[in-house]
Order: C-alpha cells, then structure tokens, then sequence
C-alpha cells in the first residue's frame, strides 16, 4: 500500500496518507454526526455533533498511527528498516524492508502494536469514566475508548496478516523453526477468516442489515488478498533457499554515459550489446537507469540533440539492492516498478538484477 500524500515524519520514520483513507475519514465523520453522536448524546446541536465527529475522527487517526508507531519504533530496535507508515481504508500498515530478523523479533514487534491499542483504549475509557466533563466531550471519550478496544479485538484474531496471526506465527515458528510450516498454518487460518468475513457480509447484506455487511465483506477480500501475498513471500524465500543477490546478478554490467548522445548510445552501445537496460554514470558514479524501450522512443531527428540524461529513471526511482540481500528480499523491491535494479556496494556498481532473473531462478529452483 503506497502512500498518496506525505504527510512528515514522527520519530524518524515517514507517515503518508494513502487516497483511500480520506474516504474513510469522510465515511467516519458523517456516520458520527449523523448518528453515532446524536444517539448516545442527545439534545446537542448540529453544530456540536459536527464538532465532535472532526474531533474524534482525528483522535482516531491518531490512535491508528500511534499504534503503528508502536510496531515501527520495535522493528527498528530490532534492527530492521522502516520505510514507513501509511493510513488506507484498514487503518495502518507499517512499510518493513526485509525479513523478520528472528521468531522472538516478530512477536514482539507484533505485540507492541496492540498494546498501545490496550492503552489508549483504556486511557480513553477512564478518561471518560472517571473525570467529569461536558456531554460532548465525555461523548468523544467514550467512543475513542470503544473504538480503540474495538480494534484491538479484531487486530488480535489469529489470522495472518493481522497482528494475532504474526503473533500466532511466530510462536509456531519459534517452536519448530520452520517459518514455511508457520506460515501455512497462520495463512490458513487467515483464509478461513476471509472466507467467513465475505459469507457473513454477503449474507447480512442480502438480509437487509445494511451496508455494514458489504464493510465486512469488503475487508475478508482484503485478508484473502493480503494472506496470499504473506504464503507467496514464504514459499518465495524457501525456493532461493539462502541465496543472496550476489549469485544471480549480471557483474560489472555495460553501462553508458550520462552526457552521451541518443544517438552514440545507438551507435556504439545498442547495436553490440542489446541488453534491454543500462546503468547510466557520470563521473565514475551511477546516477540511474535507462531502459532500451525509452532510447528507442525518442524520434531520429532527435538523436543528435537528446542526451541519456534527458530520458533516464534517476537514481531515486530505481531500486538500489546489495550483493549481500536475500534474493526474496530483491524480489519485493524489484516487484513493482522499473522491475530492475543495480546493485551497489559503497556507491559502486557492482552488477544488474531484474524480476526476470528472479523468475527463472524460481522457475529452475522449484522444479517443475
Ligand atoms: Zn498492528
């Protein structure tokens, strides 16, 4: 899930706002101020119940984000890179580059997420109980605490790729040392959720209790889809069987010059090599990519005026791997994209990878 909209950093680690969430906030505001609000407070104002809804609905960004933070601040002190964290329609994912270091790293970094969930929800709760505010605001309270125990319970169900089912995973993985064994288990218990979710949906819906069933429906097809993703990465990581980018990729790979023209490129790269993309360096140092299909697009008469530079993916897009980083983990970074990426050690090109490589390496490592 990528975000659509940057919205800063908190503690370091990146937080954007994928389009979909802004519909949820939407959908969220209006059934507060039309309904929630109004039911459990009555005899407030429009004016009021509007308020509140704003306000809650902003608290509960809140409270996704900081149980999101609660899994990347984790992550990192198990020493793995966060990309960072972004809001959609579910709530929030939090972006982890790689592979969980360990059994015991995964549990705990899937614990920490729910427990700031617990705490919220009970700060929230007691805030509301115990102190005496205005009907509004004890309204506001009450329903943040409720929303948030809410969310914890359906985060604690033991189906991947739900934090319960990271829970559940690890412990088995931890138990046998088998993560492939784990997964299964956990993903099959995530299917079986999903199939339930879109049943009960489907059904409730066509019974006439509303679009709540479509909701729900909605989010078993996204375990499904999400858990498929979680089987496929396990099977992926044991067909490379350990092997690292370095035993696959193209070295010491034929590069051309930033400042080259199109058409010396044409001339004296194009027409002995054919490769499908090149780095691109200046000065010794690699500063992108150009793929064959962009060269070829620009017009002839152009040839002698357009240089690479002009038609390259610069370094920021391209995907930067490590002779030294798990071919499952390659795959994930090449998996969207240019689906080719240069391999670097120190700022040095040392070679090329593409998906393409990586499917045959599958293909031959898993048989037939
Ligand atoms: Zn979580």
């Amino acid at each position: 899930m990528n975000p659509s909209f940057r919205l800063g950093r908190v503690a370091g680690i990146e937080i954007g706002i994928n389009w979909t969430w802004l519909i949820v906030f939407a959908l969220i505001v209006w059934s507060l101020a039309s309904a929630v609000f109004p039911e459990q407070n009555e005899g407030l104002g429009d004016g009021t119940y509007i308020a509140m809804a704003g306000v809650a609905a902003v608290a509960f960004f809140a409270s996704i984000l900081l149980h999101e933070l609660g899994h990347a601040v984790q992550a990192r002190r198990e020493g793995m890179e966060i990309e960072g964290i972004t809001l959609w329609i579910f709530g929030g994912v939090a972006r982890f580059k790689g592979m969980f270091p360990s059994a015991g790293a995964e549990f705990r970094i899937a614990v920490a997420g729910p427990l700031v969930s617990l705490a919220l929800g009970i700060a929230f709760v007691a805030g509301a109980v115990l102190v005496s505010w205005s009907d509004a605001v004890d309204g506001v309270l009450a329903w943040l605490g409720y929303i948030n125990l809410a969310l914890l319970v359906f985060n604690l169900l033991p189906a991947l790729p739900l934090d319960g089912g990271r829970i559940l995973r690890s412990a088995l993985w931890g138990a046998r040392d088998d993560f492939r064994w784990a997964t299964q288990i956990a993903a099959g218990i995530g299917r079986g959720f999903g199939f339930l979710f879109i049943g009960l949906g489907l059904a409730s819906f066509f019974w006439g209790y509303g679009t709540g069933g479509l909701w729900l429906a909605f989010i078993g097809w996204f375990l499904l889809s999400a858990v498929s993703a979680e089987a496929r990465f396990a099977e992926v990581r044991e067909t490379f069987g350990g092997r690292r980018v370095g035993d696959l990729m193209v070295r010491d790979p034929i590069t051309v010059d930033a400042s080259q023209t199109i058409g010396s490129v044409m001339d004296d790269v194009v027409w002995t090599h054919r490769y499908t993309t090149y780095p691109v360096v200046e000065d010794g140092r690699v500063v992108g990519l150009v793929p064959f299909r962009r060269i070829a697009q620009v017009p002839r008469a152009e040839w002698d005026e357009r240089r690479v530079r002009d038609c390259m993916l610069p370094l920021d897009e391209v995907p930067r791997l490590r002779a030294d980083t798990p071919l499952e983990e390659a795959m994930m970074e090449l998996g969207d994209g240019v689906g080719r990426g240069v391999v670097l050690d120190d700022g040095r090109l040392v070679g090329l990878l593409s998906v393409s490589d990586l499917i045959r390496a599958l293909q031959v490592g898993g048989g037939t």
